[in-house]
């Protein structure tokens, strides 16, 4: 603690800095685009990118929150609505000849990092397994076997599972938490349900 006290103004400094954009400049980080107002609050890089850039950044990596930098200060967006759909199937979105989109364009991921609304295209090819099926071979255990609208990660369901051992964490306080990661503000109503229903835990 003696030697950190004198040093405090400058992790204030740099925890400030995070909160703007420090030294980068509004080119996109990847392709020198000038109109580069987004960044990744979970990526190692804190640059800003274009949209382009910014969903090329996350083919793989598809629940990030992005956050798009207006009139000062960063404001909350989605890998959704900047473009980025999910392929499920054994092809990409360019490959596959039948993508359906989930139904209503509506479809809720909960992982590790919060909960996320994403753009999820299914494989309707001849030969393509059930909803379900395709879900469970990319690490995601639909909500329900019927027209699945909700998927939780494997990794979620392992991490709730060494947490509820470790720390008797309930699934309501577990799920509070993921919410409060996903808008702590308690302004954006969290999806839970494959019903299009918006529940606020309070
Ligand atoms: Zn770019
Ligand atoms: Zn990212
Ligand atoms: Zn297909």
């Amino acid at each position: 603690m003696c030697l950190w006290v004198p040093e405090r103004p400058h992790y204030l400094d740099e925890l400030i800095r995070l909160e703007g954009c420090g030294r980068a400049h509004h080119a996109c980080h990847a392709c020198g685009d000038s109109d580069a107002p987004y960044r990744c609050e979970d990526c190692f890089l804190v640059n800003l990118f274009c949209s382009s850039c910014i969903i090329t950044l996350h083919q793989n990596v598809l629940l990030h929150q992005v956050k798009r930098w207006q009139d000062g200060y960063f404001h909350s967006t989605t890998l959704k609505q900047l473009g980025l759909r999910i392929q499920l199937g054994d092809h990409t979105e360019q490959l596959c000849r039948n993508p359906k989109p989930a139904r209503d364009n509506d479809y809720v991921i909960i992982d590790v990092h919060g909960i996320h609304e994403v753009a999820l295209n299914f494989c309707d090819c001849a030969n393509a397994p059930s909803h379900y099926r395709q879900l469970l071979r990319r690490r995601l255990f639909p909500a329900t076997s019927t027209d699945p609208r909700t998927a939780a990660t494997f990794a979620v369901l392992e991490h709730f599972h060494l947490l509820s051992f470790e720390s008797k964490v309930s699934a309501y306080e577990f799920y509070h938490s993921l919410a409060c990661r996903s808008d702590n503000t308690g302004i954006v109503p969290i999806k839970v349900s494959s019903l299009n229903q918006s529940v606020r835990l309070t």
